[in-house]
């Protein structure tokens, strides 16, 4: 019995893209370690340009640390990984240069308390891409159009909600024009009535044809605009299916127990 159970435990599927579309990232072989600790087990996913792939399992399974090692937020050991091209090697230059292709929004926003919304969407993008002030804010306002609150430039975070916080976020990211955007848990920080809107903002990027890598459990959101969905546990993909699998189908022990608690 402990022999299947742990074949069990150590199975790991690779999640690669549907052949005949665009590579934007790819990842072989990935390992990572905290320490001792092996976080990352053997990861292998592709995702094509325009995919919206979402990534679902329990707490510690290593879904934040996966998406941070794509941007380089965390270093990995083992294995390559490549978006648009470009190998992410201990090269500086690389890494600024994946970093400003990969828009990241976290689950507790990270704006800057002191600034206007309007200054923190322009900040990165007057330093990093050296815009001029007058096209940075052009965007900005742009994007915070598009996410639905243009009336909120001028007002600083801890005067909005935290939906639209989230939506200034989910602006700032964009007004970088990044190739991916990465969403860790955008939702799980917030009250349940001002989920929905965040998650309208997202489902419109989606259509719009984004690439997006989504770690979220709002499966109403996967089934809506997802492609695929990836289930991790223990550091490893142990099912990829599309949204209506896992809905109707899911195969392994570990994903019905945790969809059973999500669902
Ligand atoms: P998830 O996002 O799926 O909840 P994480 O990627 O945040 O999982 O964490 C995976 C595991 O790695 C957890 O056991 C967590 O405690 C551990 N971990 C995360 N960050 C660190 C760190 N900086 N140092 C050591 N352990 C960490
Ligand atoms: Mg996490």
């Amino acid at each position: 019995v402990t022999v299947v159970s742990e074949a069990k435990e150590t199975k790991n599927v690779r999640a690669d893209a549907p052949a005949g579309g665009s590579r934007i990232i790819e990842i072989e072989g990935l390992n990572k370690w905290y320490g001792d600790f092996h976080v990352l087990k053997d990861i292998n996913l592709s995702v094509n340009k325009g995919e919206v792939v979402v990534i679902i399992g329990p707490s510690g399974s290593g879904k934040s640390t996966l998406i941070r090692c794509i941007n380089r937020l965390e270093e990995h050991q083992e294995g390559k990984i490549v978006v648009d091209g470009i190998e992410l090697t201990d090269d500086v230059k690389k890494i600024d240069q994946i970093r400003r292709e990969t828009g990241m929004v976290f689950q507790q926003f990270n704006l800057f308390p002191h600034l206007t919304v309007l200054d923190n969407i322009t900040l990165a993008p007057i330093r990093v891409r050296k815009w001029r002030r007058s096209k940075a804010e052009e965007r900005a306002r742009y994007f915070l159009e598009k996410v639905g609150i243009p009336e909120q430039a001028n007002k600083y975070p801890g005067q909005l909600s935290g939906g639209q916080q989230q939506r200034v976020a989910i602006a700032r990211a964009l007004t970088m024009e990044p190739k991916v955007m990465l969403f860790d848990e955008p939702t799980s920080a917030l009250d349940p009535e001002v989920i929905g809107e965040v998650l309208q903002v997202m489902v419109n990027l989606a259509k719009e044809g984004i690439t997006m890598i989504v770690v979220t459990h709002e499966m109403g959101f996967a089934r809506e605009v997802g492609d695929r969905v990836i289930f991790m546990d223990r550091g490893q993909i142990v099912e990829v299916g599309t949204p209506e699998h896992f809905f109707t189908n899911p195969q392994e022990e570990r994903t019905k127990l945790f969809l059973s608690k999500i669902l």
